[in-house]
């Protein structure tokens, strides 16, 4: 028996799981770190990566193992209420948790002899353990002519819009304009359960994103960002 061994961790804005766009490429300024780990934190091991434009990360969905996996799912892009094969799916419970990603490698940074791979369109929780990185080889791993069955449309989005309170403390914040990018793509998705996305409910959510909880409703066809405030 091989026992994998965890490469790096992944430290991302997302501190939970609610709110992570369901795919990567879904907030592509959302920018993201990989922090190689062990006998792989090694400056050899990453030699020539930054030839490449983008990767493959596979990683586990280690908050989800204990919770195990069933035959069948019901994926969030059928509305929640049909199922589907796992193995036709992407969902984050099945046999041994593995998930892949293709991200944008943004640079490879030597931090106090320590490797630093910065990255974008990721969608995993801050702490995901990292098992393997790929380059990704566009004449092989894209396949223009693919079928895509229930997922052949990108997910459709929804305008955010900030009340008073959330865009001041935005506008205060360090990197303000980065990170008021990064909360309308990953709050345009409409992260609140499927089958809720084609209606209001006059009820707040709230999501931790960076060292925030940010609460938002969901308001006919937008998403209004209600309050920002420091993780409680
Ligand atoms: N692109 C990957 C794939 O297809 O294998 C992941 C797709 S999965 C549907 C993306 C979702 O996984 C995110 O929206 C988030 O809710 C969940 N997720 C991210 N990191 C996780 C982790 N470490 N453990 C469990 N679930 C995670």
């Amino acid at each position: 028996m091989h026992t994998i061994e965890p490469i790096g961790t992944i430290h991302t804005p997302y501190k939970e799981k609610f709110a992570i766009p369901r795919q990567p490429n879904l907030a592509p300024d959302v920018i993201t770190e990989l922090h190689l780990i062990g006998e792989a934190n090694n400056e050899a091991s990453v030699r020539e990566l930054e030839q490449f434009s983008h990767l493959w990360l596979l990683f586990l969905f280690d908050q989800n193992i204990e919770a195990g996996w069933k035959p069948t799912v019901r994926p969030p892009r059928l509305g929640g209420n049909k199922r589907v094969g796992v193995f036709a799916s992407r969902s984050t419970f099945r046999p041994n948790a593995i998930g892949m990603s293709a991200v944008e490698l943004k640079s490879v940074e030597i931090k106090g002899g320590n490797v630093v791979v910065k990255l974008g369109n990721v969608d995993l929780v801050h702490g995901t353990p990292i098992i393997d990185i790929k380059p990704y080889i566009p004449y092989s791993d894209a396949i223009a002519d693919a079928r895509a069955g229930y997922a052949e449309q990108s997910p459709q989005t929804k305008p955010v819009v900030f009340r008073p309170q959330a865009l001041d403390v935005l506008q205060k914040s360090p990197d303000s304009e980065y990170r008021q990018l990064a909360l309308q793509q990953i709050l345009s998705q409409d992260p609140r359960p499927a089958y809720k996305q084609k209606q209001s409910d006059n009820k707040s959510y709230t999501v931790q994103l960076f060292d925030w909880d940010v609460s938002f409703e969901a308001i006919e066809e937008r998403i209004e960002v209600t309050t920002i405030k420091p993780l409680a």
